[in-house]
This record gives structure tokens, sequence and C-alpha cells, in this order.
């Protein structure tokens, strides 16, 4: 199985030889307890870099409550054992001291596309990912970073954040990887009550739904309201946002003048779900 490398010194000595030898590095970071999405990104990076690091840092910063903290699954023995067929070449996994040492006081923080969506419920949430992604990029060094379209918000904010700092690294979004009857893999899917379990591709269904209203050229407001309906009545117990979005930069659309997204976050069972589309 692929080695773990737990401090940035062993981290840099391992990568000072690929750098002599102009190798690619290509970064997938994680928070572990991967999955299939997790590790499309792992292929995505196998098939395009000379060299592929992973990184599992399960990342306090960027939570909202002690309490999903505390629940976020940990699972870095069976994380090695999935990744063991794509022979990265390092497996990063930093102790709290390796990204945050004593005395840390450096935000980094990315204005307007953090504003509405997740950022609206999840306050700091951003600044926690911008924080540990810069300083994940600037460890590695590497070439070419792997982030899900899952997390659609997430890729833009990062993208804006290594071209603002000028990080020479390019962000590459990998496409979602769902479950057959639609639900998005995520590590917090493990998390949903059994009995809720069933429920949970309804969120998808009904943004699938709107995505297809909207280019019929039916009214937004409207299937907004319809979509919000079914996903309610379909047993989730709130919505946060239902929203079309401009896939480039977020901002808010009401006519599909230009590639959208249509975003949403729903609680589910006491889980946080989210999801998007691309429409038109
Ligand atoms: P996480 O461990 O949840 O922080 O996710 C690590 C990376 O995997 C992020 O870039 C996510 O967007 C990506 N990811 C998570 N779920 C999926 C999925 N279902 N499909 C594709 N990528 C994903």
């Amino acid at each position: 199985m692929t080695e773990m490398l737990r401090t940035k010194a062993e981290l840099r000595a391992r990568l000072a030889g690929w750098k002599r030898a102009g190798e690619t590095v290509g970064v997938v970071p994680t928070m572990g307890a991967l999955h299939a999405g997790h590790l499309s990104l792992v292929e995505a990076a196998k098939a395009d870099c000379d060299r592929v690091i992973v990184t599992i840092f399960v990342n306090p910063k960027q939570f909202n409550s002690a309490a999903d903290l505390e629940n976020y699954p940990r699972t870095e023995h069976a994380d090695a054992e999935k990744l063991a067929p794509y022979a990265v070449d390092v497996i990063y996994v930093p102790g709290p001291e390796q990204i945050y040492p004593e005395g840390f006081a450096t935000s980094v923080a990315v204005s307007g596309l953090t504003e509405g969506l997740c950022g609206a419920f999840r306050p700091g949430h951003f600044d926690g990912v911008t924080t540990v992604v810069s300083k994940l990029f600037l460890q590695t060094g590497a070439d070419r970073a792997y982030f899900g379209e899952k997390d659609y918000q997430q890729l833009q904010v990062v993208r804006r954040m290594a071209r603002d700092l000028d990080i020479p690294v390019e962000v590459i979004g990998c496409e979602t990887v769902r479950e057959p009857d639609g639900l998005a893999l995520s590590s917090r899917n493990v998390l949903l009550p059994e009995a809720t379990r069933a429920a949970a591709p309804v969120l998808n269904r009904a943004m699938v739904a709107m995505a297809e209203g909207l280019r019929t050229g039916a009214d937004l407001a409207t299937l907004q309201a319809q979509a919000e309906a079914a996903i309610l009545e379909g047993g989730f117990e709130r919505v946060e946002y239902l929203e079309l979005r401009a896939a480039d930069g977020l901002a808010p659309m009401t006519t599909l003048d230009r590639p959208a997204r249509l975003l949403a976050a729903a609680w589910l069972g006491g889980v946080r779900l989210i999801d998007n589309i691309p429409v038109g």
C-alpha cells in the first residue's frame, strides 16, 4: 500500500526529487472517508500527471459546529485500501500542527463568490476552505489540483483564490459521481438514518425536473416553488436554498441567457445535503 506521509518535511523531501526531474505533480485534496467520487478525481489526476498526491485532512476551520466535526467519518485504513489500486505516489495525512502550528494567525478569504448559497448558511466555511487549500497548494507545490463539481461553489472559490494569489496551479473540475438513484456521493451520506435514505434522491429528481422546465421556458419562480414543495413532500425537513446561478461566476440568473447551474442545499434526517446540475 502507498506510504502515508505525516509531516511537511517528509513531503518536501519527496517533492524535491520529482521537481528536479521535471515531473508534473497533481494533488487531490480530501477530508478522507473516501468514496467513488474522490476516486474519480484520483483517476483524472493519474491520467494527467507524472506524480499524484492525495491529501487527507479533516479541516476543523471549515466546520460550522463542533458536533459536525466530531461526527465526520474518519476511515484512514479503509481510505488507504481504496487508494491501493490507483498506486498514487503519496498519501499526505498531516497532523493539525503541520497545517495550523502554534500561533497560526492567517486567514485566506475570497469575497463575492462566497457570499451567497452555502456561504450564506455556513459563516466562515469558505475562509476555512481557502485557508487550508492555499496551504495544501503551497505545501505540495502541485501543478494541477482536482476538485469535484459536487461542491460547485467551492470549485469556483478555489479557482479564484489560486488566480488571485498567483499560486501556479491549474484547478480542474471533475463531474459529480452519483448513486444509481441520482443521489450525489458524499462522505456524509453514511450519516443518513436508514429510514431516510430512500428519500434522498428526491432532491436531485426535483432539480432535474426544474432544469427541464427551465429549458422549455417555464417561469423560474413557479418551478422553484414546485421543486421546493416536491423536496419537502418527499421527506426533507428544510430547503436552505434552490437557486439558478451563472455557471461561471455564480451571478443570480432569471432567464437562461448563458450557461447556468442549479444549486441546492437541503436537510434530510438531520444531515445537510447539497447538489447542483448544469442547465442549458
Ligand atoms: P471532501 O472530502 O468532501 O472534502 O471532498 C474532497 C473532494 O472530492 C472535493 O473536491 C469534492 O468536491 C470531491 N467530491 C466529493 N463528492 C464528490 C462526488 N460525488 N463526485 C465528484 N467529486 C466529489
